[in-house]
C-alpha cells in the first residue's frame, strides 16, 4: 500500500471514529449512512482544517517561520484552527478576514480573538480584489520586524494541505475493514476544495473504490472540479508521485448552495434541527448542514438508488452554528 506520506506534526486527535447512523438510515430507507467523526479532531481544533495544518505547519516550521498568515470569512473555521494552532506552538497568527453580515465577537471570530490572533479586517470588495497584495504587505511588515512568515491559502487547500485527507482515506480503509463494508461513495462539503481533492487523491493512491463526491457550498461544480485537479497536480509535482492526474475521478454537486456562501434557507435550518433531534449530531448551516441536506435530499429523490453504503465526512464547523441562532425558530 502507498505509504510515502510527507512529514507532519501531530495536532489532530486522530484516527476519528466511523459511526453508523442507524436511525437516519432506517428513516430514509435508502443506503446505510456512515459518519466519519472529523468533528472529533479536537475540541477547539475541531473539523477538517487541523488535518491539513498538520502537513502545512510542519513545512512552515521547517522553513523557520515564526508567523502564519491566512485568510477567510469572518466566521472561518480554518482561521480559528490556525489561530489556536499558533497559540499552541508559540507562533504569531495573522488572519485576513472578510467583514460579512455582523461583526459581533461570536463563534469562531470570538475564538480568534481569545487566542490572540492579529486580525486584519477588509470589506468583501477589498478582500476579493486585493488579497494577494494584502498578504504581501503583511509579510513585508513582518520581515521588517525580523520575522519569517508562511502564507497559507484559503482553507489550507493546496498541494501540501491535501495530505490531510489522503491520510484520512488511510483511516477510512481501516474503518471499512473493521465494519466489513465497501462503500460506494465518500461525501463531503466543499468550500475551498482541499478535503474533496484529498479524498479523491487518497482513494486513487490507496486503492479505495469509493467515489468521492463534494457538495459545493459556494462556487459551482466546474470551479471545484478544476480546483481539485489543481491541488492534485501541485501535490503530484511537489512530491514526485507519478500520478497520471487525469485518471483521478473528481465529482462535485452544486445544487444546494442556496443564496450563497454562509447564507442559509428555511429547509436547511429545519433539517439541522431534525438531525440533531434524531441522531444527536450537530451540523452547521455553512458547510456540513448544506452538504448533508443535499445528500439526504438526493437519496430521497433517487440519485443513490441501489447503493448500499455511503460515508459522509463530518468536517466540524460547530462554532459557525451559533451566529445563526436567530434563524432557528423554536416553539
Ligand atoms: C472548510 C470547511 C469545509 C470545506 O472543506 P474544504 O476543504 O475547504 O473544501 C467543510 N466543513 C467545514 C466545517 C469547514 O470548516
Amino acid at each position: 500500500m502507498f505509504d510515502q506520506f510527507p512529514e507532519k506534526i501531530n495536532l489532530a486527535n486522530t484516527p476519528t471514529p466511523l459511526v453508523f447512523l442507524e436511525k437516519l438510515s432506517k428513516k430514509i430507507g435508502g443506503p446505510n449512512i456512515w459518519l466519519k467523526r472529523d468533528d472529533f479532531t479536537g475540541s477547539f481544533l475541531t473539523g477538517n482544517k487541523v488535518r491539513k495544518l498538520e502537513y502545512i505547519v510542519a513545512r512552515a516550521l521547517k522553513e523557520g517561520a515564526s508567523a502564519l498568515i491566512t485568510c477567510g470569512g469572518i466566521q472561518s473555521n480554518h482561521c480559528r484552527a490556525t489561530a489556536l494552532v499558533c497559540a499552541q506552538l508559540g507562533l504569531e497568527a495573522h488572519l485576513v478576514l472578510r467583514k460579512e453580515n455582523s461583526l459581533e465577537i461570536d463563534g469562531n471570530y470570538f475564538l480568534d480573538n481569545l487566542a490572540g490572533a492579529n486580525i486584519h479586517l477588509y470589506s468583501p470588495q477589498e478582500y476579493f480584489s486585493n488579497l494577494e497584495n494584502i498578504f504581501v504587505e503583511i509579510k513585508n511588515t513582518l520581515k521588517t520586524q525580523g520575522k519569517h512568515s508562511y502564507s497559507i491559502p484559503t482553507g489550507a487547500s493546496d498541494g501540501v494541505g491535501i495530505w490531510g485527507y489522503v491520510e484520512c482515506v488511510k483511516e477510512l480503509k481501516a474503518d471499512f475493514e473493521l465494519h466489513g463494508i465497501n462503500p460506494e461513495y465518500i461525501v463531503c462539503a466543499t468550500g475551498s476544495g482541499g478535503t474533496q481533492s484529498g479524498l479523491s487523491l487518497g482513494s486513487h493512491l490507496l486503492g479505495v473504490e469509493a467515489q468521492t463526491i463534494g457538495y459545493a457550498v459556494c462556487d459551482d461544480a466546474n470551479y471545484f472540479n478544476k480546483k481539485a485537479r489543481k491541488d492534485i497536480e501541485q501535490c503530484n509535482a511537489l512530491y514526485d508521485l507519478g500520478v497520471s492526474v487525469n485518471t483521478v475521478t473528481i465529482k462535485t454537486i452544486d445544487d444546494y448552495i442556496g443564496p450563497g456562501y454562509a447564507k442559509g434557507y428555511p429547509e436547511l435550518y429545519t433539517f439541522i434541527k431534525e438531525i440533531c433531534r434524531l441522531e444527536g449530531i450537530v451540523l452547521d448551516p455553512v458547510y456540513t448542514g448544506k452538504a448533508f441536506y443535499g445528500l439526504v435530499n438526493d437519496i430521497n429523490s433517487g440519485r443513490y438508488q441501489g447503493v448500499k453504503d455511503i460515508v459522509f465526512i463530518h468536517t466540524g464547523g460547530v462554532y459557525g452554528l451559533f451566529p445563526f441562532r436567530n434563524d432557528f425558530h423554536f416553539v
